[in-house]
């Protein structure tokens, strides 16, 4: 695996790779990585000759007050990781490189960032919807791979691509979970013993709300007051929002019909984690 820091090392990189026909699937990280973002790596590999993963931990998409300091780096062993999962190229800018200066455009989508992460999050899916924005103008990969556990997020980045006609493929692929249920995430590692426990309740809510939809509960305040009833019963955490949205507009209906988003915030001590689950309501 070739790691690259500059954005003239890609582009290079990225001419060879367009003279000989090879094909190119992106996955951005923001590093510290899991199985979710290698299952993304082996899934970008049946989708194109080569996977390109890319590690920036993006200034832009964190708030004030925010964990940007201290969110967990180790490119030694996310490159290691990278190249056991059969990447090609690993994109390791630094934060002068990708924002010499401030950027002046501003890339919003506010039709879907309203609500969900975005209403908690002042600006973070602007600077991801930028950050997303300057990789695939860097790489050009034929395909790009996000995750479904970010959900809000992977319907952020699919509409930038269809609005702005950039001529990649948008794959998401499906939420990796521990054994319990517990999405992964770079910020698990944050959790205490006990924490670690508490944080088996999103999944739990998820799926307790999930069974009511599957048995014909079409009310969008009764799936919000599952999830909130399920997450107020563990001592250690907080609920940030509880949410049931149509998956592709993320927009609130007061009866959710077809498929339906559930979407939970939550805090588990300081940790902000967050999950999902598409179901069909009958
Ligand atoms: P991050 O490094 O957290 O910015 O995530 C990079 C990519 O990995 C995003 O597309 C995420 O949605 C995806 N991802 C993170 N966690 C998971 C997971 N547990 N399962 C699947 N994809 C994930």
């Amino acid at each position: 695996m070739l790691t690259l820091t500059t954005i003239a090392g890609v582009r290079s990189r990225r001419e060879e790779a367009a003279r000989t026909g090879v094909r190119i699937a992106l996955v951005p990280t923001m590093g510290a990585l899991h199985d979710g973002h290698l299952a993304l790596v082996r899934r970008g590999r049946e989708l194109a000759d080569e996977v390109w993963a890319s590690v920036f931990v993006n200034p832009a998409q964190f708030g004030p007050g925010e964990d940007f300091e201290r969110y967990p780096r180790d490119l030694e062993r996310d490159a290691a990781l990278l190249a056991g999962a059969g990447a090609s190229v690993l994109f390791a800018p630094a934060t002068k490189e990708m924002f010499p200066r401030p950027s002046a455009t501003v890339v919003d989508l506010p039709a879907l960032t309203g609500g969900l992460c975005g209403a908690h999050r002042p600006g973070h899916f602007r600077g991801v919807a930028l950050i997303v924005a300057k990789l695939l103008n860097v790489v050009q990969p034929h395909v790009a791979v996000f995750g479904a556990k970010d959900w809000q997020q992977a319907a952020v980045i699919r509409r930038l691509v269809e609005d702005l006609d950039m001529p990649v493929r948008i794959e998401v692929h499906p939420t990796v979970r521990e054994d319990d249920g517990l999405a992964r995430s770079s910020r698990n590692a944050y959790l205490d013993a006990g924490q670690r426990r508490a944080a088996t309740v999103l999944h739990r809510a998820l799926q307790r709300a999930a069974a009511a939809a599957a048995g014909g509960e079409r009310r969008r305040a009764a799936l919000e007051a599952i999830l909130a009833a399920e997450v107020a019963a563990e001592p250690l955490a907080r609920l940030q929002y509880a949410a049931a949205v149509d998956p592709d507009t993320l927009e609130a209906r007061e009866s959710v019909s077809g498929r339906a988003l559930l979407a939970l915030a939550v805090f588990v001590g300081a940790t902000r984690l967050i999950d999902n689950i598409v179901v069909e309501v009958p």
